[in-house]
């Protein structure tokens, strides 16, 4: 079993109060590996070399051309490494192989060359005379070093989603990555030394959120924050950042509503509808959860996705063929269950799943088969809260209005989907639902290219897309005088010469 050492100003270092976390496989609950547990001593270290890195100009004033093409390399050597990347994220998270080899590995592949060609062609207002005397610029500059925290569900894409734009930008970065999935982002920061990102410009450090992630939102050598994960967490590091007003770029819960309008293609909206509430085991962020459909439909949608469901493969992560591994841990596991039995207790009905699977050779993992409840309850815990895991929430709906209203009456604000063959329908949808995102007629997909943003408690910022990198800047105004004159002639409305 390998013990992962930290990344600080180019080393690798162990904990300077040599303590080690063992990092699971939840498909057996067996340890893989060991990573340290960061002292308050490492955390300052971390951050004093993304600090003095960032001072030093190495990174920071390099040319977008230079870092793009730095970024660049770390794309190849990730896909020239990809098999270990596939094993071991597959091993540490518990999604399937088939998920992991077939769409995280090669979309976050995609996200850095974006990232690193977007760096190269910054927009802006154009440089002009906006008063008669004087030339008006806009510069876009990095904001200095930078802590990121990123969540267990996507491993590397999190780290890829805050870190990269961080770095295409100039800015350097300390990164902690969630306590459950350390792996990959430590082999990350070899391929970024090899790949030629200065030492002290991508830092990684290991431990509990509760101290180490703590001690970086109260830093007052960190700039900004960057976090991805729930935003009960997310409030709390909002309110550590205050301490020297940092910056805070949040991407936090999410509660999609998947709405089925009566004219909608039944069989699409079902496929997708088991995509949608299972990608990544029901542990995204984007996932739908809350099944609107209109009453005409509601027995043929619900008599399909149950049969559909029956037809799932879950079982062992590295089996090619399986569609759904176990959750990330027995805390998860245990979170789900809660769950499902109080929709149950709030008037819902259980119509299937819900129980743990027998999967042979994996008596120890957290596996839980997806659930399918029924309920009318509005105010049922399953229908507002965030739930992670694999549940779908089914509700009926009357009219537009009625499922719109329903939709957007939950605190998150990022992911929803609507399905319907009807234009105005459509059109008037992604008009009406307060989310970052508005799918018609699929659910998920996010491009490279398109911004993933959250309304309400779902955060603020943005990842992926040209909004990611100015998400990692400041924005200046620089003013050149054209007169050459002593006095200019507005001085007298402010003071007569
Ligand atoms: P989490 O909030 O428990 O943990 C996220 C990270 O924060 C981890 O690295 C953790 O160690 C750290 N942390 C925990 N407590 C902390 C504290 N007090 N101070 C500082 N850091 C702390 O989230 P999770 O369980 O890892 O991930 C699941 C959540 O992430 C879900 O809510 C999901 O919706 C959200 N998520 C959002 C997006 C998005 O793009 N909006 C993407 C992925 C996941």
């Amino acid at each position: 079993m390998e013990t992962y050492k930290m990344f600080i100003g180019g080393e690798w270092v162990e904990s300077s109060e040599n303590q080690v976390l063992k990092v699971l496989n939840p498909s057996t609950g067996l340890p893989v590996a060991s990573v340290q547990s960061a002292s308050r001593d490492d955390v300052g270290k971390a951050i004093d070399a993304a600090r003095n890195s960032f001072d030093s100009g190495i990174w920071s004033r390099a040319t977008p051309g230079d870092r793009s093409n730095v970024l660049l390399k770390v794309a190849d050597l990730i896909e020239k490494n990809q098999d270990k990347f596939i094993k071991v994220e597959t091993e540490n998270s518990g999604k399937s192989i088939k998920q992991i080899s077939g769409y995280d590995i090669p979309y976050t592949v995609d996200n850095i060359r974006f990232l690193a060609g977007a760096c190269r062609t910054l927009e802006g207002k154009a440089m002009n005379e906006y008063v008669a005397d004087g030339t008006s610029a806009i510069r876009r500059e990095p904001i200095g070093a930078i802590g990121i925290i990123t969540p267990w569900n996507y491993p590397l894409m999190m780290v890829v989603w805050r870190a990269f734009p961080a770095l295409a930008m100039g800015n350097s970065v300390v990164v902690k990555p969630a306590s459950y999935t350390p792996l990959t982002t430590l082999m990350l920061a070899d391929i970024l030394k090899e790949a030629g990102v200065p030492d002290g410009v991508f830092n990684v450090i290991t431990g509990p959120g509760s101290s180490v992630g703590e001690e970086m939102a109260k830093s007052e050598k960190l700039d900004m924050i960057a976090f991805t994960g729930s935003t009960e967490v997310g409030k709390r590091l909002s309110v550590l950042a205050a301490s020297n007003l940092k910056k805070v770029s949040l991407e936090l819960g999410g509660k999609a509503p998947f709405i089925v309008f009566k004219d909608a293609n039944i069989d699409a909206a079902v496929e997708s509808a088991i995509v949608g509430g299972l990608v990544n085991n029901g542990q995204d962020c984007a996932n739908s959860t809350r099944y609107y459909i209109q009453e005409e439909v509601f027995d043929k949608f619900v008599s399909l996705l149950k049969k559909r469901i029956q037809k799932l493969r879950i079982g062992d992560p590295m089996d090619p063929s399986t569609d759904m591994g176990p959750l990330i841990s027995e805390t998860q596991r245990e979170r789900v269950e809660g769950y499902i039995e109080k929709g149950i207790k709030e008037g819902g009905k259980l119509l299937s799943g819900g129980e743990r699977p027998e999967i042979p050779g994996h008596k120890k993992g957290y596996y839980i088969n997806p659930a399918l409840i029924y309920t009318e309850n509005e105010d049922s815990a399953i229908v507002k809260e965030e739930i992670f895991g694999p549940v779908f929430t089914i509700l009926k709906f009357k009219d537009y209005n009625d499922a719109i209203r329903r939709s957007n009456d939950v605190t998150y604000g990022l992911g929803s989907s609507v399905w319907t063959s009807d234009i105005t329908t459509a059109m008037r949808a992604t008009r009406d639902l307060r989310f970052g995102t508005v799918w018609v007629n699929e659910h998920v997909v996010v491009p490279s290219e398109m911004p993933w943003a959250g309304y309400k408690e779902s955060g603020h910022g943005a990842s992926l897309s040209p909004y990611s990198l100015e998400e990692f800047t400041y924005i200046k105004h620089v003013y050149f005088d054209l007169t050459g004159k002593v006095r200019k002639d507005w001085y007298d409305q402010i003071f007569k010469g």
